[in-house]
């Protein structure tokens, strides 16, 4: 069984849909094996209905429903272009009750004013329901063994509104009923990525981009031989091409190196993707929709690499908070201290440099800053520092082999490194720059350790 994900760009406009069905089709051909695609919404459609949302809690009814206009629009533009007459009403139907509930909402939040948390999920799952029944569609007309699985009824998730927690025993059992029966059968299925249900059915999703992470958990649930994420680009790339056009596509990374390429900006895949895919072993692998031939990134347990680097990632707007305290000099537990300070404000710290008498440690979420500052000062003086990138380097062997250090101080010889974080992990090493530096810094860097042989082909 193969889980083949597609993000929104690959289904952006009618003839997109046409090069997934192709690639599934041809896909499943070649492997011998059944699919189970998971759909993003059309590209900026989770945007556009979140902005509806924010209309209608401004009680600004005309716009919201101007804008629900655009939306559904864009729809019957790609099923007028898709589906042959024969199956088109069945399914401008099956929409219009979708598009009749999404405007009894935005009329429910514009009354009141007020979007809750719940309220935005109905609102924003929308995008993936109408994708996959537009491709559920097109996919039977080109007589696919195609089934539609509305992903709520398998992905049962916790109530936490906007990043819902998958419950995945129930995923696993529902996915064995639901679903492996079928797939048994040579069935496609088709169904959503980024949304589930509580236990009493309201709709939930996972946060944003969280399709990759669906398509992830729902591959775990089934063992799938491979789970693919289709996107728009040829797999995770030496740095950002944008920056580096000589950035390069990576062939393999193991799941660690992806994991910190991935949380430090490489935006190609969702972070918590990889989770699932380690805990049963199944290969990841980034494909190109734009570019179906090209081999992609391979993600497994384990890689034959030996170089150095594998690829550089960054993340900008971070926010370095320094605390100097001389009440630190031989005093046991002021560490804890801090960390109790943040993780009572549900702020999550990602770099952390110590010395004797000081902490530094950089966060990207400001909401709890004030309070968070209010209380380090009674432990010391503290200095905030925004505006701020973290440049990750990933590859091996950090700890065990000389040298790297030295390359990236003389590669970054006139740019000034605000913290470095050397050694918490032996595949990943962390510098801090400010955000005008950091393109800079990610050029100098690309040519310092991919300018040379030292490429993964
Ligand atoms: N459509 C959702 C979003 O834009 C989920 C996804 O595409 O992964 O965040």
């Amino acid at each position: 069984m193969l889980v083949m994900k597609f993000g929104g760009t690959s289904v952006a406009e009618a003839s997109r849909f046409k090069d997934v069905f192709n690639i599934v089709k041809h896909r499943s051909t070649v492997s011998g094996k059944v699919p189970l695609i998971v759909l993003s919404a059309m590209s900026g459609i989770t945007n556009e209905l979140i902005d509806c949302a924010k209309c209608a809690q401004a009680s600004d009814h005309s716009l919201a429903a101007a804008r629900l206009t655009d939306i559904k629009d864009r729809h019957y533009e790609v099923v007028e272009d898709l589906i042959p007459l024969s199956g088109r009403d069945q399914l401008l139907s099956a929409l219009e009750i979708d598009f009749n509930r999404l405007s009894i909402l935005l009329q429910g939040i514009t009354y009141l004013g007020e979007l809750s948390k719940r309220s935005l999920d109905a609102i924003s799952s929308c995008g993936e329901i109408l994708s996959t029944k537009i491709f559920s569609a097109y996919a039977i007309s080109q007589k696919a063994p195609a089934v539609y699985v509305d992903a709520r009824t398998i992905m049962l998730t916790n109530e936490d509104y906007g990043k819902a927690i998958p419950n995945l025993e129930e995923l696993s059992a529902r996915s064995q009923s639901e679903i492996a029966a079928l797939m048994k059968e040579g069935k496609w299925i088709i169904t959503q990525g980024f949304i589930g249900a509580t236990a009493n059915g309201v709709t939930t999703t996972l946060g944003r981009g969280g399709s990759d992470y669906s398509a992830s958990l729902i591959g775990a649930a089934i063992n799938a031989d491979e789970i693919q994420i289709w996107t728009d680009v040829d797999g995770m790339m030496t740095a950002d091409p944008r920056l580096v056009p000589e950035a390069i596509p990576v062939a393999n990374v193991t799941f660690q190196e992806a994991a910190e390429l991935a949380y430090f900006g490489a935006k190609v895949l969702h972070p918590l993707t990889i989770k699932p895919a380690i805990e049963k072993n199944i290969p990841v692998r980034i494909l190109n929709t734009l570019n179906p031939d090209s081999a992609g990134t391979l993600l497994v347990e384990k890689t034959d690499n030996t170089e150095k680097i594998c690829a550089i990632a960054c993340k900008k707007g971070q926010t370095a908070i320094f605390i100097n305290s001389a009440r630190m000099l031989m005093a046991s537990g002021f560490l804890a201290q801090v960390f109790n300070i943040f993780a009572r404000y549900e702020t999550s710290i990602d770099l952390i440099t110590t010395s004797e008498v000081s902490v530094s440690l950089t966060i990207d979420n400001l909401d709890k800053l004030p309070q968070i500052e209010e209380e380090l000062k009674q432990l010391g003086e503290v200095t905030v520092l925004n505006d701020l990138a973290i440049i990750a380097l990933v590859g091996r062997n950090f700890r065990e082999e000389s040298g790297t250090a030295h390359r990236i101080f003389k590669a970054l010889a006139d740019l000034n490194i605000i913290m470095i974080s050397f050694g918490a992990s032996n595949i990943n090493v962390s510098l801090v720059l400010t955000n005008q530096d950091a393109d800079r810094a990610i050029k100098l860097l690309h040519s310092e350790f991919f300018s040379m042989a030292a490429v993964r082909s």
